[in-house]
């Protein structure tokens, strides 16, 4: 009875929408001023406006989210990339291999009026390589004349050129039909995949100096640090299979962290792609924080990817050993309005240093990951919603009072809600229903989804 006023398939499709797993991610590569940032707007319908970075500007956004014929994907774009930082070479072909490790299929863009560069032909091999899916974008292809330019670019051997004009939308749809048939339905590596029974998957993120090479090394043993080191800059992002607490576990993109090249100056962007792909990999974000300084606008930055891609979260303040009284009374208080979002996610006062609290890092994983799995049944999460909406009924507005009719979780990893509704919720009362959410069933170290359904 409760029900009243939805229609099953109004249900159903609430809680398809609302349910959905992760969704398969697309990487956009290719050398600069090919036209990858104009596709990709081109792609996600400039939804979210990709802007053009002037040099310098530190551009964290990597990942958006598409749809096309009615199926939903991830695309990652890596048009802010500053060559400078390693040479035009290097630089394309570190920005493809961390967008392709990341990523389900890639687009490959090629300039068809410029033609098949060496640069291109670098790529081309790290594709091949990395043997995922591809489908080739000749790009300003603006008109019928330019029709034979992309067919030169059979020639690069990766199958059909698809010919583009991404800046006027000529051929953006059939090439958009092929991406579709190179996407699987759902990323690789998901929960429900081969992966399972697998050992879970943590991402160590955080900016630069905190301590994420040294927290490595020290969970895994220096001698494979180096080891790693010697293989050179230009290897594959690897993941890494670390014992702690008895449990295997698998640190992903290591790689990526003990490449030193993150310290040069301009070399953000780069960072922040490498934190995206870490994290679109793993299940779990350990959060590395430096406690001897302020928490900064770059710490946020990483926290909120972590939190919008969905991952179960801890938080790690490394650096401990450095702590006088005066700097952890400030950290007390940072903590409290900088970090107030995420007040649900576990914390560990650790020190790669001396080892200090390293013990604590592998409970509160394994915290953060079982209420990211949480699931609340039905029947229990009606009568909580049925004493909330009794105890602490929604503001009246305009003479009307929305009431909560119903709810169900809709999906776990992280636990996504879909609450029915007689009227709209404002956001102060869904933040209200989150915190009570949280109070009831716990949910440490995890985002959570709440979308809610209004009946006409
Ligand atoms: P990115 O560096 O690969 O991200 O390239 P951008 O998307 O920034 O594009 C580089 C330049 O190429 C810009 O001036 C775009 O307007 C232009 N461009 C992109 N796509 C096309 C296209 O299909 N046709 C033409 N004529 N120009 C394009
Ligand atoms: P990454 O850039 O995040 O990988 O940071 P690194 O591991 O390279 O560390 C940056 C600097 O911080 C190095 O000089 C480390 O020796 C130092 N460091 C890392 N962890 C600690 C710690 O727990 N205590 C202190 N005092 N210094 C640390």
């Amino acid at each position: 009875a409760a029900q009243e006023g939805f229609d099953a398939s109004e249900i159903e499709g609430a809680l398809e929408e609302a349910g959905h797993g992760p969704l398969p991610r697309l990487a956009v590569v290719g050398r600069p001023n090919v036209g990858k940032s104009t596709l990709v707007n081109r792609i996600i319908g400039r939804r979210e406006a990709v802007v053009q970075d002037k040099p310098g500007v530190t551009r964290d956004r990597v990942t958006y989210e598409a749809e096309w014929a009615g199926r939903r994907f991830k695309v990652v774009d890596t048009g802010g990339w500053e060559q400078d930082v390693l040479g035009l070479d290097a630089s394309v072909a570190a920005q493809a291999e961390y967008a392709i490790e990341a990523s389900d299929a890639v687009v490959f863009v090629v300039d068809a009026t410029v033609g098949a560069t060496d640069t291109d032909e670098a790529v081309v091999k790290l594709l091949r390589r990395a043997g995922k899916p591809v489908v080739l974008c000749a790009n300003k292809v603006d008109g019928q004349s330019g029709e034979a330019d992309a067919a030169a670019l059979w020639s690069l051997g990766l199958g059909e050129p698809h010919p583009v004009s991404a800046l006027h939308g000529r051929g953006t749809g059939d090439m958009l039909d092929a991406v579709l048939e190179a996407l699987p339905e759902a990323p690789a590596q998901t929960f429900g995949g081969p992966g399972i029974g697998g050992p879970r998957r943590i991402a160590l993120i955080g900016r630069p100096n905190v301590g994420k090479s040294s927290l490595l090394n020290k969970v895994a043993g220096e001698e494979r640090v180096v080891v790693n080191e010697l293989a050179g800059t230009t290897r594959d992002p690897v993941d890494e299979l670390i014992e702690l607490g008895g449990v295997t576990w698998k640190f992903v993109d290591t790689a990526g962290i003990r490449r030193r090249v993150h310290l040069q100056e301009g070399a953000d962007y780069y960072a922040s792609l490498r934190t995206a792909a870490a994290v679109e990999k793993a299940e779990v974000a350990v959060i590395l924080i430096d406690c001897s300084e302020s928490i900064s606008v770059q710490d946020q930055r990483i926290i909120t990817m972590a939190v919008e891609a969905g991952r179960a979260m801890v938080i790690a303040f490394n650096k401990w050993d450095t702590l006088d009284e005066e700097r952890r009374y400030y950290l007390e208080r940072e903590i409290e309005t900088e970090l107030g979002q995420i007040a649900w996610a576990p914390r560990v006062n650790v020190s790669a240093r001396t080892g200090r609290h390293m013990e604590k890092l592998v409970p509160a994983i394994e915290t953060a990951l079982a209420g990211w799995e949480t699931r609340i049944p039905t029947g229990r999460l009606n009568a909580f919603l049925g004493e909330i909406v009794a105890s602490n009924p929604h503001p009246v507005r305009g003479g009307k009072q929305p009431r909560i009719l119903f709810g169900t979780q809709a999906g776990t990893k992280p636990p996504r809600f879909v609450l029915f509704a007689s009227g709209f919720l404002e956001a102060g009362y869904r933040r209200f229903i989150e915190r009570r959410l949280r109070e009831e069933f716990g949910f440490e170290g995890t985002p959570i989804h709440i979308s809610v359904r209004v009946r006409e």
